[in-house]
């Protein structure tokens, strides 16, 4: 199911797969969680996805794209963004030759947002009012930049990646990330994220991150289909 683990010899045979392509970030997420935290939650959907639809829909995972638009968290160490123009030509490029492909973003930056709505192709926008109203509370308030919501997917698949003992003394930051965005205030500091995170890391759990990650499985399935169906 992972494109890149295949021969060019096994392609041919995998004419009219579904291509998804998983979409993240390299960017601080607390003192807590990876670097590549968007990324591999993006991967963890489209890795279920794909054992959720054997035997119904052939599926392709591609190699997730790690690098995305991402200013906000610039004044921290880690944050490696790229411009708008280089992701809208990466993701045209990289699908050009290949349909249907779907793509698969868990960085939510209105800019990274705005450039893969741009790109015309089917997106698991999990910023639309529909999907986002079958999320969690805390993913719902806005206010869940590596918070409960984020960090409980990342514990659900690489505990290993997060710092449970940091995790457990983080206080919980309320920030209404879309409301402070549309006010200007577009960097961390300057929305009062003076750790790169807000939401309740501490409350994550990974129990929590499998059953969000069953709904997120849900979703692309239903859009899957729709794009199959096609
Ligand atoms: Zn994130």
């Amino acid at each position: 199911m992972n494109f890149g683990d295949l021969a060019y010899t096994d392609i041919e045979a995998r004419h009219g797969a579904v291509h998804l392509l998983p979409l993240g970030a390299t960017e601080p997420h607390g003192p807590h969680a990876p670097l590549s935290t968007d990324t591999l939650i993006s991967t963890g959907i489209c890795r279920r996805v794909a054992e959720r639809l054997r035997g119904e829909i052939d599926i392709l995972v591609l190699p997730p794209l790690p690098y995305g638009v991402t200013r906000y968290g610039s004044a921290f160490p880690g944050a490696l963004s790229i411009s708008e123009g280089t992701l809208r030509a990466l993701v045209e490029e990289i699908t050009q030759d290949l349909r249907p492909v779907v793509l698969v973003n868990s960085h939510f930056e209105p800019e990274q947002v705005a450039t893969l709505r741009e790109s015309g192709l089917p997106l698991l926008d999990l910023t639309r009012r529909a999907y986002a109203d079958r999320l969690t509370e805390e993913f719902r308030s806005g206010s869940c930049h590596a918070g409960r919501y984020e960090t409980s997917l990342v514990l659900a698949d690489h505990p290993e990646l997060v710092n449970r003992k940091l995790m457990a003394g983080l206080e919980t930051r309320t920030v209404d990330m879309p409301t402070a965005i549309g006010e200007g205030r577009t960097d961390f500091l300057a929305m009062g994220m003076d750790a790169a995170y807000c939401g309740s890391p501490a409350e994550a759990t990974p129990e929590e991150g499998v059953e969000t990650y069953e709904t997120l499985t849900d979703m692309l399935v239903e859009l899957v289909r729709e794009v199959a169906a096609r």
